[in-house]
């Protein structure tokens, strides 16, 4: 089976993703992109997750064109191949339906710096305003907010895109995101939250590179 490896890893992640409590029923897609093979194994649109299998997942390559699998991909496969197509580094996209992202994302409000974590997704977490799932649209107005320096996006009124290096890293700045929408969303409802400058911002950015176990 082509990109077999790339397709576990959809399905280990797709089931990661539900336990996580990152989206709800069959919404949210996954993809991680193989640069070498210059091909993507994305999930397959509205299949239980637990009952997804990697045969079901689909081989695209970036243009779009299906290269293996029976199933129809994810509706937004264009919202994932765009990353694949045009910003290098990237190898996993991650959408989700998370509660505090998808509450942000209707109210339209954008994420300051109100804390540290939000430098898994960049100076700040920008939304984009509403735009019909599933098309091409979206995917661009998602790719431009997100520009060559954020690595996390607010759908409006529809819910949060991450896009990273990994899966593994795509599905966490995908669940911290999830933390920082809930920290914002209790803060603003609270008062004024505090904000973080970019000086803030930058030092916990190169402390990251020496987080976790070499
Ligand atoms: P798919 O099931 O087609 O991936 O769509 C889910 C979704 O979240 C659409 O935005
Ligand atoms: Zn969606």
């Amino acid at each position: 089976m082509i990109l077999q490896e790339e397709r576990e890893m959809v399905v280990e992640y797709g089931k990661k993703m539900v336990e996580l409590g990152l989206t709800v029923g069959t919404f949210g897609n996954l993809s991680v992109f193989n640069p070498k093979e210059n091909l993507m194994a994305i999930s397959p649109s509205g299949m239980d997750y637990y009952l997804t299998k990697p045969e079901d997942v689909v081989v695209l390559t970036p243009d779009g064109e299906k290269v293996d699998g029976d199933r129809k991909p994810s509706s937004e496969y264009d919202m994932h191949r765009i990353f694949y197509q045009r910003r290098p580094g990237i190898n996993a996209v991650v959408h989700t339906h998370s509660t505090f992202a998808t509450t942000l994302a209707c109210l339209h409000w954008s994420i300051e710096p109100l804390h540290y974590l939000i430098a898994y997704s960049g100076a700040d977490v920008p939304c984009i305003p509403y735009v019909q799932f599933g098309t091409y649209e979206l995917a661009e107005a998602a790719f431009n907010a997100m520009g060559s320096d954020h690595y996390a996006c607010l759908l409006g009124n529809h819910g949060l895109l991450t896009c990273g290096g990994t899966l593994p890293y795509t599905m966490d700045i995908a669940q911290q995101i999830e933390f920082v929408s809930q920290i914002y969303y209790y803060a603003r409802t609270a008062g004024k939250p505090v904000l973080l400058s970019d000086d803030d911002l930058k030092v916990v950015l190169g402390q990251f590179q020496n987080y976790r176990q070499k």
